[in-house]
């Protein structure tokens, strides 16, 4: 496997080559395209997440005690409503990665187990353009973010994958772990399923962010709440409202019953 600093080289390519390309596309912005380098970099470190010991994740969860709850603050805008509210959500948050989350991760996974994966690197992308919105859709930095993302993880992926060749001279030498690290399908079947089953629930979230040019929230409260989905999907969102809201059937339209005024007696 590539080892650590080559990951940090790969991860500062991918950062910037993200950030150039969002900068070309005209995406972002100079100084929001230092935090598209920032995604990339970070996500070259990501799939070791799955090592137990060493350099690796201490440095990935370190990063991740840092970044994770800032992202979710970032994302969950009413979370930042006070300061309060802000700094305890932060607190709990982090002392939750380093500690419970950090200890189940060592003991449910698997080295070069499906973190190492092409549909982790598509889960890590679609997550990464999710949680780069915040009250409203911004889809430029949204695709820079997820893109940077899902190519920094793909880098890393790439050299785990190089490092299992022997390059000397002409002889190129096939290590034993060749083919480990840009895999379709992981060492676990239930986890390879969650993960194409985490994929199949986040991509339709993309697409519609995309497609709408709004959050996912946004559409649940026009189409849900305000009853303004296409006419073939209201039968489906009318059923939600009604059973998540609780609402009775015709409340839109219904006549009143008239309130008997009797004779004040
Ligand atoms: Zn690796």
């Amino acid at each position: 496997m590539a080892n650590f600093n080559a990951h940090l080289t790969g991860g500062a390519i991918a950062g910037i080559t993200a950030a150039g390309g969002a900068l070309a596309m005209g995406w972002v912005k100079p100084l929001p395209a230092l935090a598209v380098a920032a995604v990339g970099f970070v996500a070259a470190l990501a799939p070791d997440v799955d090592h137990d010991h060493g350099r690796p994740i201490r440095y990935v969860f370190g990063l991740a005690t840092l970044l994770l709850p800032s992202a979710t603050l970032y994302r969950v805008a009413p979370l930042t409503e006070t300061t309060q509210l802000a700094v305890g959500s932060w607190v709990i948050m982090a002392l939750a990665v380093a500690f419970p989350i950090r200890w189940v991760f060592t003991k449910m996974t698997v080295h070069r187990g499906i973190f190492h994966s092409v549909p982790a690197t598509l889960i890590f992308g679609c997550l990464m353009f999710l949680v780069a919105a915040r009250r409203e859709a911004a889809l430029g930095m949204q695709l820079a973010v997820g893109v940077a993302g899902a190519l920094g993880y793909f880098a890393h992926l790439l050299l785990d994958e190089l490092w299992a060749v022997d390059f000397n001279g002409r002889k190129v030498r096939v290590k034993k772990s060749f083919g480990t690290a840009i895999q379709l399908w992981g060492v676990s079947a239930p986890s390879s399923l969650l993960a194409y089953g985490l994929l199949l629930a986040l991509a339709p979230l993309v697409y519609q962010n995309l497609k709408d040019g709004e959050l996912t929230e946004q559409t649940y409260d026009r189409w849900v709440l305000r009853d303004q989905a296409p006419e073939s999907m209201r039968p489906i969102t009318r059923t939600l409202r009604r059973k998540i809201h609780r609402l009775p059937d015709n409340v839109k339209g219904a006549p009143q019953a008239p309130k008997k005024v009797g004779p004040g007696r």
